[in-house]
C-alpha cells in the first residue's frame, strides 16, 4: 500500500486530524480520480506513498492537468522509490509545518516532547527549525501532543518518532509520521533537557522510559540552522577540501558536525555538513545567539549557506515568527 498511505489510514483511525484526501492509493480509473480531486477541491497535491526528502510530489491546479500529472508522478515514484503508488491530498495554500516529537516504549508508556516549527523550507526541504513554534498556545500544544502520544499507544508504536502536521488557521493536519530520529531533534533536546538518542536506545533495549509526561517541561527557545556545502545563491552543491573549519562556541551554542580543517566533503551524499543549534531563555535571545554564532563561524575552501541563514535570522518576518512554508522561496524570488 505504500507506507505513507498506511500511516494516514492508521492516524485517521486513531483520531489524529488529517489533510482531506483520497484516503488511499489512487487506482487507474481516470474518471474516479477526477471525481476524487473534484470532491477534495483544487489545488490538490499528488504524493508518492514511498516518497521522502521532499521528492515525489506534484501540485495540480486544474482538472485538465490532473490525469497526466498522476501518470508523471507515478513514473517518477517508480524510478525514485521503486513503488509507483501515489495518493492525493488537498494542497493547503499557506500552512506552517509543525511537528510533534514522541517517545513510546514497550511497556505501555508514550510521551510527547512538544512541537517544532520547520516551516523554513526550500523545495519542501527543511532549512531552519525551532522549538517551540511561535504563537502556539500551551493548550494547543498539550492537546495535539496528547493526541499523538495516545496514537502511539493505539498503534503499538515503539521508538522515538515524529508526527508531522501542516498547520493552517489554527488547525493541525497530519501529513506523515517519521519513524526515526530526525535531523532537527536537537532543538527539542535543548528545550526539554531530554537526550532523545539515549531514550531511543533505551526503548530499543526493551527498557521503560525514565520519565512520565508530567516530568517533562518546556523551557526557553532553541533554533537550528542546517549548514550545507552549497552556493548560498544558486544552491549548487560545493564538495571539496575544507581548508579551514572554525565552528562557533560559547554558552547555549551546540555544533553537531563531523568536519575538521583538511576534511574533504564528498560529492556523493546530502550536502549537509553541520548543524548549529542555539538555546536562549526566550526566542529573541535565541535569535541573537544564532546571529553571533553564524558570524563567528569560518568555513574556507568550500561554499556554504551560512550567508543565507544570516539573512533569514536578520529578516523582520522571521523575527516576528510564524512564517509559512512558502516564505523562504518567496523571499528568494523562486
Ligand atoms: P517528505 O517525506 O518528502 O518530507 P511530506 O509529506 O513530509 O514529504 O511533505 C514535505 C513538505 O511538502 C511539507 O513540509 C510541505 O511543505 C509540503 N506539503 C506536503 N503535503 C502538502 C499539502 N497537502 N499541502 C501543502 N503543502 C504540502
Amino acid at each position: 500500500m505504500g507506507n505513507k498511505v498506511a500511516a494516514i489510514a492508521a492516524m485517521k483511525h486513531a483520531g489524529v486530524p488529517c489533510v482531506p484526501g483520497s484516503d488511499g492509493p489512487l487506482g487507474d480509473n481516470a474518471d474516479e480520480n477526477l471525481r476524487i480531486a473534484r470532491e477534495i477541491g483544487y489545488p490538490i497535491i499528488i504524493k508518492a506513498a514511498s516518497g521522502g526528502g521532499g521528492r515525489g510530489m506534484r501540485v495540480v491546479h486544474t482538472e485538465a492537468s490532473l490525469i497526466p500529472s498522476i501518470a508523471i508522478t507515478q513514473s517518477e515514484a517508480l524510478a525514485g522509490f521503486g513503488d509507483e503508488t501515489v495518493y492525493m491530498e488537498k494542497f493547503l495554500a499557506n500552512p506552517r509545518h509543525i511537528e510533534i516529537q514522541v517517545l513510546a516504549d514497550a511497556h505501555g508508556n508514550a510521551v510527547h516532547l512538544f512541537e517544532r516549527d520547520c516551516s523554513m523550507q526550500r523545495r519542501h526541504q527543511k532549512v531552519l527549525e525551532e522549538a517551540p513554534a511561535p504563537g502556539i498556545t500551551q493548550e494547543q500544544r498539550e492537546a495535539i501532543g496528547e493526541r499523538c502520544a495516545q496514537a502511539c499507544l493505539d498503534l503499538g508504536y515503539r521508538s522515538a518518532g515524529t508526527f508531522e502536521f501542516l498547520y493552517e488557521n489554527g488547525e493541525f493536519y497530519f501529513i506523515e509520521m517519521n519513524t526515526r530520529l530526525q535531523v532537527e531533534h536537537p532543538v527539542t533536546e535543548l528545550i526539554t533537557g531530554i537526550d532523545i538518542v539515549k531514550a531511543q536506545l533505551h526503548i530499543a533495549a526493551g527498557r521503560p522510559l525514565e520519565f512520565k509526561q508530567s516530568d517533562i517541561s518546556l523551557r526557553g527557545h532553541a533554533i537550528e540552522c542546517r549548514i550545507n556545502a552549497e552556493d548560498p545563491k544558486t544552491f549548487t552543491p560545493s564538495p571539496g577540501r575544507v581548508d579551514l573549519w572554525h565552528p562557533p562556541g560559547g554558552p547555549g551554542v551546540r555544533v553537531d558536525s563531523h568536519l575538521y580543517s583538511g576534511y574533504t566533503v564528498p560529492p556523493y551524499y546530502d550536502s549537509m555538513i553541520a548543524k548549529i543549534i542555539v538555546y536562549g531563555d526566550n526566542r529573541k535571545s535565541a535569535i541573537a545567539r544564532m546571529n553571533i554564532a553564524l558570524s563567528e563561524m569560518l568555513v574556507e575552501g568550500i561554499n556554504t549557506n551560512i550567508a543565507l541563514h544570516q539573512e533569514i535570522c536578520q529578516h523582520a518576518a522571521f523575527k516576528t515568527g510564524g512564517t509559512n512554508i512558502h516564505y523562504l522561496e518567496k523571499r528568494l524570488g523562486l
